[in-house]
């Protein structure tokens, strides 16, 4: 049996961190291994994000880019964090973007947690910096915050006066964990939602990751301000933070990888195979995640003179035998072809490999030694 040769529009990883991409290269597991999510932050990734210099991040975004087209994916709306390397990190993630030819959404995570107020300023004045200065084709900025729970309510505000004097958004962490919940709480706030609403940081058409412990009441509130979600859940169950399942009340959510490699398909199967359990409205809800993800793509690159706008973004599967899945051939973004045959046009994906073997190798004892 073959199945014939077919084209879909191509797919929006709508939450990532690029800044992750050695961790497969061998990153040494967590000691002594971590029991809940905050430990998990403290353990592995914001030891990892401390380690980063200019070097692994540029090895880490030029593999994530390129692998990210030969599975299709043809946006990547990132979250960055590298508190030794803030200022300049976002011209490092656009460069490789625009070299191998993907659609990104970038933005500095600023947060108060390792330098207070002062890393916070910093982290938002990389996202201004990068704002003003980017005219690549390909690639855009919106303003970043780590989460509510790692910022002080200045910073938070500050984000959204910057959002607003650059006419853009916010991409944020929100309620991905009990601990961000309990966090806004004990400030005074119902949660982080609440909070980040009160402190005027979410412009309309923000970009918030997880919302795993949002009420569905709390879910249409952020609907009805224009905000959009980003449903994880490969993520989520990885690191054992529960299930998103308010979030089917909104029209307004897209899927994402959270730093997992950006094969959507395999993401969307994951998500296929988590909600299967739940109620009727949000397994339909879920299976429209990819295609929502598109409406999320277009806001951000809306507008634009010149814009070829995204009906160039295609994936083209090659027809295949019996029961082999289907193999990506050909990928175009904004009507050039990035992907032929099943190889990058613009680069040696092996020569990438390998230098992200390299760089990670140097990676590894940095972390251990934080
Ligand atoms: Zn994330």
């Amino acid at each position: 049996m073959t199945t014939p040769s077919r084209t879909v529009p191509g797919f929006i990883n709508a939450h990532t961190h690029i800044y992750s991409a050695l961790a497969p290269y061998g990153m040494p597991p967590a000691a002594p291994p971590p029991e809940n999510f905050v430990q998990i932050l403290e353990r592995v990734w914001w030891r990892l994000d401390r380690a980063l210099d200019e070097r692994s991040l540029r090895a880490s975004a030029r593999l994530y880019a390129a692998e990210s087209l030969l599975y299709g994916t043809t946006t990547l709306i990132d979250h960055q964090e590298s508190p030794a390397f803030i200022e300049g990190s976002l011209d490092v993630l656009a460069d490789a973007c625009q070299e191998f030819g993907i659609r990104a959404v970038l933005c500095y995570g600023a947060t108060d947690r390792n330098g207070g107020r002062e890393e916070g300023r910093r982290g938002l004045a990389e996202c201004r910096r990068f704002l003003r200065a980017n005219h690549r084709p390909l690639v855009r900025g919106v303003v970043g915050l780590h989460a509510s729970f790692t910022c002080s309510d200045e910073t938070l505000h500050e984000a959204g006066e910057v959002a607003r004097e650059l006419d853009t958004v916010v991409h944020v962490h929100m309620a991905e964990d009990r601990a961000d919940v309990e966090d806004a709480r004990k400030r005074g706030y119902e949660g982080p939602l609440e909070r980040l609403l009160a402190t005027e940081a979410l412009p309309p058409g923000s970009i918030m990751a997880h919302g795993v412990h949002l009420e569905p009441s709390q879910v249409r509130m952020a609907e009805s301000q224009g905000l959009w979600l980003v449903q994880n859940p490969r993520s989520n169950e990885g690191n054992r933070v529960g299930y998103a399942s308010s979030l089917w009340v909104s029209g307004r959510v897209a899927l994402g990888t959270d730093g997992w490699e950006a094969d959507m398909p395999r993401e969307f199967a994951a998500l296929e195979r988590l909600s299967a359990g739940s109620v009727h409205e949000e397994v339909d809800a879920a299976a429209r995640r990819l295609v929502t993800g598109r409406v999320l793509a277009a806001e951000r690159f809306a507008g634009a003179p010149g814009e070829p706008g995204l009906e160039g973004d295609q994936v083209v599967y090659a027809a295949g035998e019996g029961d082999q899945p289907a193999q990506v051939s050909r990928v175009t973004v904004a009507g050039q072809v990035v992907v032929d045959q099943g190889r990058l046009v613009r680069g040696d994906i092996e020569e990438l490999r390998a230098q992200a073997r390299e760089e990670a190798q140097k990676l590894w004892p940095r972390m251990a030694a934080l």
